[in-house]
């Protein structure tokens, strides 16, 4: 009987009602499902040789009859062995298997067959140990590229091999190409059945390539094109209606003037929100472009309109500097501020749910915790989220469900972690992006330099110097927050409290020098970060808590302690917290790892203080990982395609994408019917998360 792409896995030979629940968890149903489970990887087993001549050190194909009938015996309970011996022309070779049986009944006495294994030499003899084995007749998995899948529990490669197999004879031709054929042609991309079956049993590594970059640009294709209908779909969502206020009025109560960046920003919000449709924009703006003062000034806007605001940061020293902030600052246009964040007690949350439900806060900055269930609002009418990365789409999501009105808030992010520009595209494909794209005037270029262990007295001395000047350090180290899973070249929290204490006692007894990490007491959190704003103390040796949005505009040196421990955008995000003045800054970076791409690394970091040339860097260097967890976003997850490496073929897929749209704007057209079906499909699960 024959295969259809819609059949379960079970109709499958060898796959029973067991084998397909543990298919099921790997998302497998259906045996299209099996020939969209790609391989992770592949292993040449192309290569023959007789016995005699097989190279000693990886596994060949050897063709060679069977002498001897298999012979079994155990070792210990448990461990069965099962000899044979093989012949080729020249050779004879002793092959071993271990806790196989079923080789017992499955080698004939007299039959050839071929072996994928290493052949051993044993003084004069040879031998093979636990080969891959079929017979010539049926010859599937050797003298081929084979598939290497991602595997679960009680499913073997072979298994998902074989059944994969048996799809593609007879479902390969079955496979519609939802991609409309004048973009096959135009961008010169293979046939869905044919890039299917060869990125499984590819016959070479350039028909594979010919696979994989067909099936690259269909799932960046999809991606744009799920992006761009959703951004576009029709009309935009009503947003809550809200008057325009002159923002004059708000630079007013400043005490500086907003940059051309901040103001034309601050423009897009109000128009934004004033236009009667729902606000999604992201501030992107390098650390230090002061992404505050002008996101605050869309909560400014909601008070203005009788709407409360929710500001959420990812730290609790984050929200509270932005509760310090912003609190004098609303104050001048009387409007009333309030903090939430995990560690205050009960009691005093309790006051704080209190107030949002009475509307006696304008805005209410804090953590996670304004995702508790108790927070409920009187009117939220805007959800601002800083440093965006840190969270997920579906907290920004939870957030803005806390909204009373039938219309969602208004949200607005604020990002400081720079996506490289080629990306953004995909990352905030949904949002509006405002880019502050200059610095506040009067601001130095940091300097940075890179110095090994060698130099750590004239660091001090450094240090010593600023402070004399009147400025504050920060010292920042590598820091696990559990000691046991340390790993070389980070301490663990004693290790920092032991270095701080040396250097108040030993290094700067003259000097005043605190600590802060993250398993502090929030109180002494709390007090470490506000006796160091002050002035109250010289030098802050801190672990990466400070890493985000801290704001002393009078310290002028951060040293960054084993610096080859940070990715780079890490450390520029670092680096950030200096320069914040008017005064020149310094960021001595401390590495005695001399590796050559470690090198590479920080020297891109003394090179520059574009965050997006870094970024871009970065990328380059480490890979996605931490930028696009495409979960994080709330993206389709890409299974073939890098957004890292494939920038090409993604700008192909995007342009594809929008003349396409700009022909059928929503694919109405019979003819993209199957790939209007894929996008929705594909985004069916996503879609909340895009507001
Ligand atoms: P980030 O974009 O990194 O979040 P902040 O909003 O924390 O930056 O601003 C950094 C510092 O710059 C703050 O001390 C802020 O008060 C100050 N600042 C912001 N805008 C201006 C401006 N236009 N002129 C002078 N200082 C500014
Ligand atoms: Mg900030």
């Amino acid at each position: 009987m024959s295969i259809q792409l819609t059949d379960p896995v079970q109709s499958l030979p060898g796959i029973g009602p067991a084998r397909a629940k543990r298919l099921e968890k790997l998302g497998i149903a259906t045996a299209q499902d099996l020939l969209l489970w790609y391989p992770r990887n592949y292993e040449d087993r192309r290569e023959r040789a007789s016995i005699r001549e097989a190279p000693a050190d990886h596994p060949v194909c050897v063709k060679a009859m069977v002498a001897t009938s298999p012979r079994s015996s155990y070792i210990r309970k448990g461990l069965e062995l099962v000899k044979v011996n093989v012949v080729d022309d020249e050779s004879a070779m002793e092959i071993t298997f271990f806790n196989q049986s079923y080789v017992r009944t499955a080698l004939t006495v007299g039959q050839v067959y071929l072996f994928f294994g290493t052949v051993e030499r044993k003084g004069s003899r040879f031998a093979m140990t636990n080969p891959v084995f079929e017979s010539e007749e049926r010859q599937r998995f050797t003298q081929r590229i084979m598939p290497v899948y991602p595997l679960t529990a009680g499913i073997s490669n072979n298994l998902l091999a074989g059944a994969v197999l048996r799809v593609l004879e007879d479902c390969a031709q079955q496979l519609e190409d939802p991609l409309p054929a004048e973009i096959q042609r135009q961008y010169q991309l293979s046939h869905a059945g044919y890039a299917v079956q060869t990125v499984h049993f590819p016959p070479s590594w350039e028909e594979l390539e010919v696979a994989r970059r067909r099936l690259i640009f269909e799932e960046l294709f999809y991606l744009s094109m799920g992006l761009a209908l959703l951004k576009g779909s029709g009309q935009r969502q009503a947003g809550l209606p809200c008057s325009y206020y002159d923002p004059e009025d708000y630079y007013a109560t400043l005490p500086f003037t907003l940059t051309n960046a901040q103001q034309r920003t601050v423009q897009e919000c109000f128009a934004d929100l004033s236009s009667g449709s729902a606000m999604n924009r992201l501030i992107q703006g390098d650390v230090g472009s002061g992404k505050t003062v002008a996101g605050a000034a869309c909560a400014w806007l909601m008070a203005k309109n009788g709407y409360q605001s929710a500001l959420m940061a990812p730290t609790e020293l984050l929200a509270e500097q932005h509760y310090r902030t912003l609190k004098p600052l609303l104050a001048k246009s009387g409007q009333r501020v309030g903090l939430l964040t995990g560690s205050m007690k009960v009691k005093v949350k309790r006051e704080v749910y209190a107030g949002l439900e009475a509307g006696e806060y304008d805005l209410i900055v804090g953590t996670h915790a304004l995702l508790s269930e108790g927070v409920t609002f009187q009117k939220l009418g805007l959800v601002i989220t800083d440093e965006q990365h840190r969270f997920g789409v579906g907290q920004r999501a939870a957030l803005a469900a806390k909204g009373t009105d039938a219309k969602r808030p208004h949200v607005l992010v604020m990002s400081a972690t720079p996506i490289p520009r080629t990306l953004a595209l995909i990352v905030y494909g949904d949002l509006e992006v405002s880019v502050i794209d200059e610095r506040p005037p009067g601001r130095q270029e940091i300097q940075t330099v890179l110095v090994g262990e060698s130099k750590r007295r004239q660091m001090y001395g450094f240090i010593r110097k600023q402070v004399q000047e009147g400025h504050q350090v920060y010292i920042v180290c590598p820091a696990v927050e559990e000691s046991e899973d340390a790993a070389p070249g980070y301490m663990d929290l004693k290790a920092v409290t032991a270095y701080s204490e040396t250097l108040r006692t030993n290094v700067f007894p003259d000097l005043r020098v605190g600590l802060v990490h993250g398993k502090l007491k929030a109180k002494e959190k709390e007090a470490a970060m506000t006796a160091f704003s002050r002035g109250d103390l010289d030098i802050l040796v801190a672990t990466t808590v400070i890493e985000v949005g801290v704001d002393v505009p009078n310290a002028t040196l951060m040293v960054i302690e084993n610096a080859e421990r940070f990715g780079l955008s890490q450390l520029h995000q670092l680096r950030g917290r200096v320069g914040r003045g008017s005064s020149q800054s310094y960021c001595v970076l401390l590495s005695s790892n001399r590796s050559g791409e470690t090198l590479q690394r920080l020297k891109a970091l003394c090179s520059t203080n574009d965050g997006f040339k870094i970024a871009e860097e970065d990328l380059k260097l480490r890979g996605p990982g931490d930028f696009f967890g495409s979960r994080q976003h709330g993206l389709p997850p890409l299974k073939v395609a890098d957004l890292a490496t494939d920038t090409r073929v993604l700008y192909q897929a995007r342009d594809a994408a929008q003349a396409l749209l700009a022909f059928d704007p929503d694919l109405k057209q019979p003819e993209h019917r199957r790939l209007r079906e894929k996008i929705e499909q594909l985004f069916e699960e996503h879609r909340d998360t895009f507001n």
